[in-house]
């Protein structure tokens, strides 16, 4: 049986510049562990024939899909604010890219599929542990809604990679809108290459911004077009309480993505200092930190258009310098009215951004649970008998009180039914999300050999705002914690 992909590799075709033709290395024992079966259908990939040992020889890159082109990405990146000139797929391999059921274009990359010419010392795979970390925590986002690089298959390669000891093996299929990053623009930037870059500029214009397409300054509108929805993602992540851990300018996806799911993780209790990664030691990547991040990656992009956005440098710096500025702006707007959405009221008012701060400085203070605050406001609204339940996240409970005073004077300025008022609650501050305790237990149990866990917790994951008993143990509070919890590059 042959297994039919949709294939239709555009990248590949940009030419020798941009890539080098990469096949993965074969593994000795591929193992499907999971696959994700919603998203096959998705893709237009018959699930049934992928669920088999021929599929897990395709998604482990044993053999090759007709109509792939697979290869390795070339790209540079600013790693924790150091520019690194070359680092490209090291350890991943785009298969190809399909048309999927609504004719979105969409990458098939195989991650830890072996050595490329970008690997550099590293071996090009991947353990076990944060591939299936990637595949939680990525679906899990898809699931809140938010815009992400989605998990197909994790399969396990029967190898052992080496790590400070030997770990299992194992590879993500991973799919992308694209795999395009601000560091591919950097690449060619640093080697002065600008017809590489307006090839690349039309390919992302036709790609992801075809409304750019269509007016005179094409790359202004490209570059308002990423920063608008890097102002818009990164808005999302705060109002999940989400830590990327590494948004060097080659993990920030050109298309407004979520990708890389290396040291992420979610805030347990409130405080914006927050940091998981081991090796961040100096906070840049804080959940504090991650809009200025954003936008200053994003100036690094705009340095890689100057060529294109005007012929005269100092008028190309002006119109990148009026972009950029727009970013703080968009980004506050979405803030302020997603968090606004968390709160209850429907209706903007002046003090909304005072009324947000406030209930996080207290938090903050008080050491409040960020994801089950935000849900439990939802039965607050509907009735102060659930007061009890959010003063009970409060190390001195009656700081939510004095807040809760002035959040009920707003919402009574709106009326609205209260049961109508927490379904819309309800429906943006999800009960569900993959805590750091259930993470590490589910990745515990699957170096066991035992995806038990792993599967129910992914189950759960794929219905963050439901309030079932089923589920309710995920829901819960973490344990206190002995330690800070620390996460670590998925290398
Ligand atoms: P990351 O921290 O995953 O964003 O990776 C940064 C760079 O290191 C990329 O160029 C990766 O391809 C490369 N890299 C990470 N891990 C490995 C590995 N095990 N083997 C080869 N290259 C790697
Ligand atoms: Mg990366």
């Amino acid at each position: 049986m042959t297994i039919h992909f949709p294939f239709d590799n555009t990248y590949a075709r940009l030419g020798e510049a941009f890539h080098r033709p990469t096949m993965p290395t074969p593994v000795d024992a591929p193992m499907l562990l999971k696959l994700n079966r919603s998203l096959c259908e998705e893709l237009g990939l018959d699930a049934d024939a992928l669920d088999t040992p021929e599929g897990a020889e395709i998604l482990s890159g044993n053999r090759i899909p007709t109509g792939a082109d697979p290869i390795a990405a070339a790209y540079a990146g600013h790693q924790f604010g150091h520019f690194v000139p070359q680092l490209g797929d090291g350890r991943a391999i785009l298969v190809g890219e399909v048309l999927d059921r609504n004719g979105r274009r969409r990458d098939i990359q195989l991650k830890g599929s072996g050595p490329t010419a970008f690997s550099r010392s590293g071996d090009g795979r991947a353990a076990l542990g944060p591939v299936l970390r990637e595949y939680l925590v990525s679906e899990a986002m898809a699931a809140l809604g938010i815009p992400t690089t989605r998990a197909l298959a994790a399969v396990a390669t029967g190898e052992p990679v080496f790590r400070e000891t030997p770990l299992p093996g194992s590879i993500l299929a991973r799919v992308a809108s694209s795999h395009v990053r601000v560091g591919t623009f950097q690449f060619f930037a640093a080697r002065g290459d600008a017809a590489a870059i307006g090839r690349l500029a039309d390919h992302v214009i036709e790609r992801h911004y075809p409304e750019a397409a269509s007016v005179s300054d094409r790359y202004r509108a490209l570059l308002e077009g990423v920063s608008m929805r890097q102002a818009a993602l990164v808005a999302r992540w705060m109002q999940v309480g989400f830590v990327h851990g590494v948004m060097n300018t080659d993990n920030m996806s050109i298309a407004g993505e979520t990708i890389d799911y290396g040291p992420c993780a979610f805030l347990d209790s409130y405080d914006p200092r927050t940091v998981f990664s081991s090796i961040d030691r100096q906070g840049r990547y804080a959940y504090g930190n991650q809009p200025a991040i954003a936008s200053w990656n994003l100036a690094r992009f705009a340095e890689c258009l100057l060529p294109l956005l005007d012929p005269k440098e100092e008028k190309a710096i002006e119109i990148a310098q009026d972009v950029l500025a727009g970013f703080a702006g968009a980004f506050e707007a979405a803030y302020v009215d997603g968090f606004r959405a968390k709160l209850g009221p429907r209706t903007a008012q002046d003090d909304d951004a005072g009324l947000i701060s406030d209930l996080l400085e207290v938090m903050a203070r008080e050491k409040a649970d960020f994801t089950a605050t935000f849900r439990r406001l939802g039965q607050a609204a509907e009735s102060s008998q659930a007061d009890g339940s959010l003063q009970a996240l409060f190390d001195d409970p009656t700081a939510y009180d004095r807040w809760a005073v002035r959040w009920r004077e707003r919402l009574a300025a709106e009326p609205l039914d209260p049961g109508q008022r927490r379904t819309a609650m309800d429906a943006v501050n999800p009960a569900i999300i993959p805590r750091n305790h259930r993470v590490e237990e589910a990745l515990a149990a699957a170096l066991t050999g035992d995806m038990a866990p792993f599967e129910r917790l992914n189950e759960a994951l794929a219905k963050p705002f439901d309030d079932t008993p089923e589920l309710a143990e995920y829901a819960s509070l973490p344990p206190e914690p002995e330690t800070p919890y620390r996460t670590f590059c998925g290398t």
